[in-house]
């Protein structure tokens, strides 16, 4: 059905990005509760980056892809999309409230919900380009729905292997730095893989895995560590699966990097004990929805 802005009142601002403003917003009429992301387009790459990821929240229909209930035009001319709001926040909030990081228990399950996504959109042949933990968004119910297509590509139109310079370059995949040295035709899903594997290494770390912590990144820090340094890899502390689950996601060569079906029925993710895997979650949750409903 048709929204318009004025239908909406604003309660408070849920984050800052590179495309614009979230905020957190009810509609007046029904009180239902909703995260409205204001895009501004200032020039026609822009528009593009913007109609794409319209294009893509409004064919994905799944319970592992943030829900977009609407596209609003703005007054001014900007776009503002009408998200299912994830009153959990993302994973990045989450590690950042709590301070250490999460057990590998609830990690495994994080990383299935992660998967699952990635499966569906992978089958939809759109390469996300942007996973980390901050476009990871989770609710009290404790689903796990991937945000943010800002940057994503849909494969089946072009056949140019998705060789740009977008998204947060933190979490990007050494290919995507260096295309000709990889021949310039590699896997484009791989990349996610790639992403996926710093997004699991960071929750248990506390910290973004190739720099020190607290160290900001910079461009050239980063390309040097990921493209000239080894993959990071977990301490000898964790489980023989986990460690062996982040050796197959972090592989350089991105032919060497297990594919998200594979990754599927890694003994770390089929082999995980569902029931403590989700109560160690939810015990990660539970602080953050308690003080949202006080
Ligand atoms: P960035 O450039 O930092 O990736 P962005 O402009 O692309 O950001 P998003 O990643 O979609 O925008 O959103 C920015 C932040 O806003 C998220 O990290 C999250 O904290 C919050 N946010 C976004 N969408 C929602 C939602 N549907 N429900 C709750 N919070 C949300
Ligand atoms: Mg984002």
């Amino acid at each position: 059905c048709e929204h318009r802005l004025s239908d909406f009142e604003k309660i408070k601002v849920l984050g800052h990005g590179n495309g614009g403003t979230v905020y957190q917003v009810r509609h007046r009429r029904t009180g239902s509760v909703y995260a409205l992301k204001t895009l501004t387009a200032d020039d026609s790459l822009r528009r593009r980056q913007i109609a794409r990821e319209v294009e893509i929240l409004r064919s994905t229909d799944s319970p592992t892809v943030v829900h977009c209930h609407g596209v609003i035009p703005t007054p001014s001319g900007d776009t503002a999309l009408l998200l299912e709001f994830m009153d959990a926040g993302s994973l990045e909030s989450l590690l950042t409230r709590r301070g250490l990081p999460f057990p590998e228990s609830a990690i495994s399950g994080i990383a299935h919900q992660v998967l699952l996504g990635l499966s569906h959109l992978h089958s939809r042949q759109i390469v996300h380009r942007d996973i980390k933990p901050g476009n990871l968004l989770v609710n009290a119910a404790g689903e796990i729905k991937i945000a943010d297509f800002g940057v994503s590509k849909i494969m089946r139109r072009s056949l140019d292997p998705c060789v740009s310079y977008v998204g947060t370059c933190a979490y990007m995949s050494p290919e995507r730095f260096d295309p000709d040295s990889y021949g310039g035709n590699y896997d484009a899903y791989a990349a996610d893989v790639w992403s996926l594997g710093l997004t699991v290494l960071e929750l248990h770390l506390g910290h973004f895995p190739l720099l020190p912590p607290g160290q900001r990144p910079d461009w050239a820090t980063l390309m040097c560590a990921i493209c000239f340094g080894e993959p990071p890899e977990l301490p000898e502390t964790a489980s023989s699966d986990f460690r062996d689950f982040i050796r197959r996601c972090l592989q350089k060569e991105s032919s060497k990097r297990w594919s998200v079906a594979q990754l599927l029925a890694h003994p770390f993710i089929a082999g995980r004990d569902k029931e403590e895997s989700d109560l160690h979650f939810r015990e990660i949750i539970s602080p953050v929805t308690a003080a949202v409903e006080s």
